[in-house]
């Protein structure tokens, strides 16, 4: 058995081919992808706080 990481190789990202660096929710991305994907959970995240007045 190795012990290499599983790599996918590129981007889960529907048409990106870029190498996938990172392992995130939405999959196995590249850093353009999974600094998107981050931004988007924290604007998300901000607005449910706002939706519960957790502020
Ligand atoms: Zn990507």
């Amino acid at each position: 058995m190795s012990t290499e990481p599983a790599h996918t190789g590129t981007c889960d990202t529907p048409r990106c081919d870029e190498p996938a660096e990172t392992i995130t929710p939405e999959g196995y991305v590249c850093e353009a992808c999974a600094a998107k994907l981050a931004a988007h959970y924290e604007s998300t995240r901000e607005r449910d706080a706002d939706a519960r007045g957790e502020r």
